[in-house]
């Protein structure tokens, strides 16, 4: 009989080398009376190890309509449940949310049991300044929203995490550079914790041009991190300023979108001549 309290769980789990698994979440995996898993038959190989032998339900994004009101039913009647992904923290890039959500609403307990992040792991161990940070899951796979969403956070001056797949890596980094600027330091993490752990420092133009070169790092799990944007200089471009000239400089010649977008912004002119000349020799295409 465990002396478990009845609540929803949300235990991480190793997101690699299974030694990462904390011996508080081996015991709350083993006592809750059911694990509500992304991929039973993943979980079911860490559970396997572990030997734990409680019974798992799967829970993810397509069938999180229909499972949510059991599982909140068996949470009001007492029972414990874990919630687990296939990998890390559940809710990180991964589902749980709507069921957090709605516990904590029916005024069940909901406890975390921390571990593994990749994200956090990336940055722990990245060399860029962690003390403020972002975390932007994954980029958008089209490759016009993907190239707008960087734009949005070409400014931000904390650094930045975003997780990638191997498939399109190679063009996210190019799409980085172009954005970010050649020179902006970035860190690639890839297969963390793992055989083939690799973890690149350096500008974003070599680190893309490094992947780009050799195959084997388009392979696995990745993490990338970009140091975010140096404070803004006396007189710089705002956010704003760079967005609309962006956008400008798609339609129309260095002088004509400067100078537009110097009457829609406010920002000095010459600012934004000077920002427009940058950006077409980064990028001639535009
Ligand atoms: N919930 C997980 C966490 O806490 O990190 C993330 C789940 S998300 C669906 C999977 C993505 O996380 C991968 O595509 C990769 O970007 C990142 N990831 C997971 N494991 C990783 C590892 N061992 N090394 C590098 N990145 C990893």
């Amino acid at each position: 009989m465990s002396n478990l309290t009845a609540a929803l769980y949300v235990v991480a789990t190793p997101i690699g080398n299974l030694e990462d698994l904390s011996p508080r979440a081996r015991r709350v995996l083993s006592e809750v009376d059911l694990i509500a898993a992304e991929d039973t038959r993943e979980s079911g190989k860490l559970l396997r190890h572990f030997g734990i032998a409680t019974k798992t339900t799967a829970f993810h994004e397509h069938n999180e309509r229909e499972q949510l009101p059991r599982l909140l039913s068996l949470l009001q009647a007492g029972k414990s449940i874990a919630i687990v992904s296939d990998a890390g923290t559940p809710l990180i890039s991964d589902p749980g949310y709507q069921l957090v959500r709605a516990a904590r609403a029916a005024g069940i307990p909901v406890i975390p049991v921390p571990g593994a992040c990749a994200a956090i792991a990336a940055l722990s161990a990245a060399g860029l300044p962690s003390d403020r940070f972002t975390f932007e899951g994954f980029p958008p796979a089209r490759e016009a929203a993907r190239r707008a969403a960087f734009e949005r956070l070409a400014r931000e001056p904390r650094t930045l995490i975003f997780y990638e797949s191997p498939h399109r890596i190679a063009a996210s980094l190019s799409d980085m550079a172009e954005i970010f600027g050649p020179g902006r330091e970035a860190a690639f993490a890839r297969e963390l914790t793992k055989h083939f752990e690799t973890i690149r420092l350096g500008a974003l133009s070599e680190v893309a041009e490094w992947v780009r070169r050799d195959e084997n790092q388009s392979r696995g799990e990745i993490v990338v991190l970009i140091r975010g944007a140096p404070a803004a200089e006396e007189g710089a471009l705002d956010a704003e300023a760079e967005r609309v000239l962006r956008i400008l400089l798609a339609e129309l010649a260095v002088k004509q979108a400067a100078a537009l977008a110097a009457r829609i912004t406010g920002a000095r002119k010459n600012l934004l001549y000077e920002r427009a000349l940058d950006l077409v020799r980064t990028d001639p295409k535009r």
